[in-house]
């Protein structure tokens, strides 16, 4: 009998009525046949009040002890799913993550899984339980609880079938899928129906926020299946995997954008060998990773470096880079949180030129000022006022004919 994860999300677990739902859902599919292992999110908006909590309490709470706290959601919600399960006739087991060996490195509040031992879920799916485990969480070497980051479920439910060979992971949401754009900016978003990897990272790490992107990071490496899917209606959703020739056809996949931005710029920076390391360095030793990264011209030997990282970081990365400032001679540094990040994605862009110059036309065409610009081979995004956000995307969307395919 083949093995499917299946991941509810915080809204598919907030009430009673829903965590029901979700448990008749799981009956059905163990029902048909499959041994089911369910990976769950904290109910509702938890983890937010959560953190909120603290932050009454300190500006800077402990990381190892905000862990400990935030791990407490999750570990809610497989009880409460387990109680659902039996309560339907189904024999259930929840497991924190610790318990099923989910083993991390020791970087609080964004570890990475190296490790994760699926015995204790394969000896309960032998005496045919139902496995819930809580998403999110695991430990470091020294046994301290540890959390993945923000949507970490999702790579919890991914790593899982991995480990566990599962023929798919379905991750179930509160949207139909993954849509060519958030339906909430432009009602025209459709369903993509097959999407490849890589497509879908780069939609995630651009701002899309239905999967987590380290998830089809992980997903990718290890050739796990994923199907995003609806709670609460009979969807089939988007299937991510390796090839989604349906894709190929269009220039354009998708139009994402992020306003958890920010951008830093350094100005008076002396341009000489080492001074962008040592910028990066001081960055980098904080655990900041940064986003798109922009120097001017120099005049006179003297330059400007920009670049953004998410807002919720953007303290840590003024102070870092306070610390090598006299060092390198810089002469003043700057914040604007008034920006976001618009993206256009799509592995068609390998094949079809000019999808830069229709981009730019789109947002000139709407008075739209390109405050910086990056590109991969599949996604170009640019950095622009934040207030434009939505015309932007809107004015591309219907650029690229998302709406119409
Ligand atoms: N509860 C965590 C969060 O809100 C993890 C997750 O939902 O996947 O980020
Ligand atoms: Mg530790």
């Amino acid at each position: 009998m083949g093995i499917i994860v299946q991941k509810f999300g915080g809204s598919s677990v907030a009430t009673p009525e829903n965590m029901r739902a979700v448990a008749k859902r799981i009956v059905k599919c163990k029902d048909d046949g499959n041994r089911v292992v369910v990976v769950v999110s904290a109910p509702g908006d938890e983890t937010d009040e959560l953190i909120d909590l603290a932050h009454k309490i300190t500006d800077a709470p402990d990381e190892r002890e905000m862990d400990v706290l935030l791990a407490t959601g999750e570990q809610k919600s497989i009880a409460l799913m387990a109680i659902a399960l039996k309560s339907l006739g189904c024999d259930a087991i929840s497991f924190t993550g610790p318990q099923v060996g989910i083993v991390t490195d020791d970087v609080h509040g964004k570890a990475r899984i190296v490790k994760i031992g699926g015995e204790k879920i394969i000896k309960a799916l032998n005496l045919d339980k139902v496995v819930i485990v809580a998403g999110f969480q695991g430990m470091d070497e020294d046994e301290d609880i540890t959390t993945l980051g923000r949507g970490g479920s999702d790579l919890t439910a991914v790593a899982i079938a991995s480990a566990l060979s599962a023929k798919v992971c379905e991750l179930y949401k509160d949207v139909d899928g993954i849509l060519t754009t958030n339906p909430k900016v432009v009602p025209e978003a459709r369903l993509i129906k097959n999407i490849s990897y890589e497509e879908m990272l780069e939609m995630a790490s651009a701002g899309a926020q239905v999967v987590n992107a380290r998830s089809i990071e992980y997903a990718q490496r290890y050739d796990v299946p994923v199907r995003v899917r609806p709670t609460f209606n009979e969807g089939l959703g988007t299937m991510i995997s390796m090839e989604a020739k349906e894709m190929e056809k269009l220039f354009v996949s998708g139009v994402t954008y992020s306003k958890d931005e920010a951008k830093v710029t350094v100005y008076g920076v002396p341009d000489k060998p080492g001074n962008a390391g040592a910028i990066f360095r001081t960055i980098a030793d904080e655990n900041i990773n940064v986003d798109m990264i922009v120097q001017d011209v120099s005049e006179d030997g003297i330059t400007n470096i920009s670049f953004t990282v998410g807002t919720a970081e953007l303290k840590k990365s003024l102070s870092a880079v306070e610390k090598v400032k006299s060092r390198l001679g810089v002469k003043n540094i700057m914040i604007d949180e008034g920006i976001a990040k618009v993206s256009v994605i799509g592995v068609g862009m390998r094949s079809h030129a000019g999808v830069a110059a229709m981009m730019f036309e789109a947002l000139a065409e709407r008075g739209i000022n390109v405050e910086m610009i990056s590109t991969s081979e599949i996604k170009i995004s640019v950095v622009i006022d934040k207030a434009k956000t939505e015309d932007a995307v809107r004015s591309l969307h219907k650029k690229f004919n998302l709406d119409k395919v």
